[in-house]
């Protein structure tokens, strides 16, 4: 992280700009009274980064740390900001855009399994309609293992594929897990709407 926190207009100006056409939020309309914060259910996780200093990182065009922390990487989407934002500003547009950004400019995120977790449930879910149980955690697994791989963390790789082995038990056992691949009706559909939303990244080629 940034060890100064000085505005950088010549960063800011067209960090803010992006964001806000982006993700259709007016930034400039935060007043800072961090009602949105009380109420974020991943607050905890998040360090220091709450979604009011979120925006106030990007008017301030922090633009590092503002395509890399925590809560761009945990927020789930929950849109209990936005319900209290007097402002009606929503910070789950705003970390959608973020995320999307740091994808762009190909920036290892800071927890890289959410990373994984979220490329890998939607590409399933894109290419067939509905998200394939083997599909997707073979694609999140591996991409576990590679990132471990580089870092040399052996332990790391064992303990997860035997948490995932017991899981996958489990779910075998109550009949949750389908090995063959069904297809729904207006996969097209859902592809096309990812293609008009500009992440192609998670859209699988046509076979
Ligand atoms: S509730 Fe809205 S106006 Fe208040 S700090 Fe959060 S985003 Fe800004
Ligand atoms: S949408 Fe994201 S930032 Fe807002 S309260 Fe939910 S988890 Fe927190």
């Amino acid at each position: 992280m940034e060890s100064e926190r000085e505005f950088d207009y010549e960063t800011a100006r067209p960090l803010v700009q992006k964001i806000m056409e982006q993700s259709g939020q007016n930034l400039l309309a935060c007043y800072q009274c961090r009602r949105c914060a009380s109420g974020c259910p991943v607050g905890e996780e998040t360090g220091y980064v709450t979604p009011d200093r979120l925006i106030r990182m990007i008017v301030l065009g922090q633009r590092d740390d503002v395509l890399n922390n925590q809560l761009v990487w945990r927020c789930v989407s929950c849109y209990t900001c936005g319900t209290r934002c007097p402002n009606d500003i929503q910070t789950a547009r705003i970390t959608e855009t973020v995320k999307k950004m740091s994808k762009e400019n190909h920036i290892t995120p800071i927890t890289p399994k959410v990373d994984h977790f979220h490329s890998s449930f939607v590409k399933a879910g894109v290419r067939w309609g509905r998200v394939n149980e083997i599909e997707f955690i073979n694609s999140y697994e591996i991409k576990n293992a590679i990132t471990d791989l580089r870092h040399l963390r052996f332990k790391e790789i064992f303990k997860e594929m035997a948490t995932q082995g017991g899981l996958g038990l489990r779910m075998l056992r109550k009949k949750r897990l389908h090995f063959g691949f069904q297809r729904t009706k207006g996969r097209d559909e859902i592809k096309r709407l990812y293609k008009k939303a500009g992440d192609r990244s998670v859209v699988p080629k046509a076979h």
